[in-house]
């Protein structure tokens, strides 16, 4: 008996800070997004290797 609680592959809880997904966050440069985010926030910050 007892609760099973979904646990994030290694240990990390991490979500997207922008979308919420918990899948494939990147942690750069302070900031926790998705992959798919994190090319948007790029972009908007200047970023060009992800375009
Ligand atoms: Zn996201």
């Amino acid at each position: 008996m007892g609760k099973r609680r979904p646990r994030a592959r290694h240990g990390k809880n991490v979500k997207c800070q922008r979308c919420g997904r918990p899948e494939a966050v990147i942690r750069k440069y302070g900031l926790m997004l998705c992959r798919q985010c994190f090319r948007e926030v790029a972009r908007e910050l200047g970023f060009e290797k992800y375009s």
